[in-house]
């Protein structure tokens, strides 16, 4: 694509690293087809050639972002499956990430919009705070049911409406973002998990190797039993876990809604507080169990590629950084129980386009004994997308039904996924059809098989222990 910066833009570092992507793409439109939006909404401008060019004019430009623009970027899930498919190698994803920083600084959102998305920023990334948002959320999500109780069901939702709520808050759609936040809280806040106490969890095999785990934001609070199998799995595998005091947020929350400085002072204290256990004990990886935070992880390096003071600090640990399957992939895992289970297996966006990790997190399942398939349509975004099912939640709805449809295809006895997100977003949708499908995180699975506790959400859905493993398990 031939563009028109000016040399002053492109002493911008910023707006010559979009110009050089810019360049690289041919038009060629392969990736609509491939596009969730585009595949829902069929408008061009929904597609990620359409976005491109709205991207390309308004930086080449050099204009504020318009109304316009804002649309159809912010509904983009940032899902990158049009890296994936795209023949040219066109990085969407620094882009994309460039264009929402653009709109954060040159749009005026509406006064809702700001609200929301400020509170967000200011919750999710902190458990403390996102905890207390979650018990607030409970009193909402009895007040919908009790909205929702069909004899009140319309006259009760309307009257409510027209009482509190101001024109300007249903105009921007403030409703359905506030539903779709309430909805998608768990009934119930799983308790801390004794592991986050301790701050080194040493191996209890023959030491093999020392990592970093990502304790991070919202999945510490919605699902801690994750962390809690990944540690009590890596011990018995001879690896000694360290989760680093002062470790937080990555920053992918409040990155995917441009708010750059703030993905940058999170990220900074990560590299600074990784950096310290690098130069002192050393690590062998830092692991990470949401593919979303992954993604950004990883990214690190060219975030800071222009700081001199933490260039080379972050790429070394972007170069450190490994989701907790490609990790597991080097390690000879035994099964220690027949399952008999048949898993669908969902590859995060973040996971399979984010970080090009396709076939670890399968074949370690099918190398437990577990029946591994893949949901058809596989590479569409199931919607979740870090907060965009708060800020999309009609194309986000659309997209979770979609994929617990695909699901049910396949009649699993359990999902397993690599991403918190995903793991709420589906769940949702799996409860609001009455679905008793457990989805989990592989890793749950994975301790499970390889003797660690059966987990809750199996014993929940009334799976039971599974018999001894013969001493090794046929892939399908
Ligand atoms: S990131 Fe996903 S939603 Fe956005 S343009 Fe690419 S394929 Fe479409
Ligand atoms: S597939 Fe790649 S090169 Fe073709 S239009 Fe899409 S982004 Fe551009």
């Amino acid at each position: 694509m031939q563009t028109n910066f000016s040399l002053a833009q492109l002493a911008d570092p910023r707006v010559a690293a979009s110009e050089k992507i810019l360049r690289t793409c041919v038009h060629c439109g392969f990736c609509t087809a491939t596009c969730p939006t585009y595949l829902l909404l069929g408008d061009e401008l929904d597609s990620p050639r359409g976005r491109i060019y709205l991207i390309k004019d308004m930086l080449e430009n050099g204009k504020p972002a318009t109304p316009e623009v804002v649309t159809h970027i912010d509904r983009c899930l940032s899902c990158l499956s049009c890296m994936t498919t795209c023949p040219s190698g066109v990085h969407y994803m620094h882009l994309v990430d460039h264009a929402r920083a653009h709109i954060e600084e040159t749009h005026r959102r509406p006064l809702t919009d700001r609200v929301l998305r400020r509170v967000l920023a200011m919750v999710l990334p902190y458990p403390n705070r996102f905890r207390v948002a979650l018990a607030g959320a409970f009193l909402g999500k009895t007040l919908l049911k009790v909205a929702s109780w069909t004899p009140w069901k319309g006259r009760m939702a309307t009257s409510l409406t027209r009482a509190v709520a101001p024109r300007v808050a249903q105009r921007a759609g403030l409703f359905e973002r506030l539903r779709a936040m309430i909805e998608l809280a768990p009934s119930r806040v799983p308790n801390r998990e004794a592991y986050e106490a301790q701050r080194l969890h040493p191996a209890t095999a023959p030491r093999r190797a020392r990592v970093a785990l990502l304790n991070g934001c919202a999945q510490s609070v919605l699902d801690p039993g994750i962390n809690g199998a990944t540690i009590r799995l890596l011990n018995r595998l001879g690896v000694e876990v360290v989760l680093p005091k002062g470790e937080a947020c990555c920053g992918a929350l409040v990155h995917h809604m441009g708010r750059d400085a703030e993905s940058h002072a999170q990220a900074a204290n990560n590299i600074a507080v990784w950096t310290r256990e690098i130069e002192g004990e050393g690590l062998d990886a830092i692991l990470i169990t949401a593919s979303g935070c992954g993604t950004t992880i990883k990214d690190y390096g060219f975030m800071f590629r222009d700081d001199p003071a933490l260039a080379e600090k972050a790429a070394r640990v972007s170069a450190l950084a490994k989701d907790v399957t490609e990790f597991l992939s080097d390690l000879d895992l035994q099964p220690a129980r027949e399952t008999g289970l048949t898993v669908a297996y969902h590859s995060a966006c973040s996971m399979q386009h984010g970080q090009k990790i396709t076939e670890a997190p399968k074949r370690i399942l099918r190398g437990l004994g577990f029946r591994v398939k893949d949901v058809p349509e596989g590479h569409i975004c199931c919607g979740s997308a870090g907060v965009y099912n708060i800020l999309q939640p009609e194309i986000a709805g659309r997209l979770r039904d979609r994929k617990v449809g695909n699901i049910a295809r396949l009649k699993p006895d359990v999902i397993a996924t690599g991403n918190i997100g995903c793991i709420t977003q589906i769940g949702e949708g799996l409860a609001a059809q009455g679905s008793p499908v457990p989805i989990l995180h592989t890793v749950e699975l994975v301790d499970w098989a390889t003797g660690g506790p059966l987990p809750e959400k199996l014993q929940a859905a009334g799976i039971t222990e599974g018999r001894p493993a013969a001493p090794v398990l046929a892939a399908e």
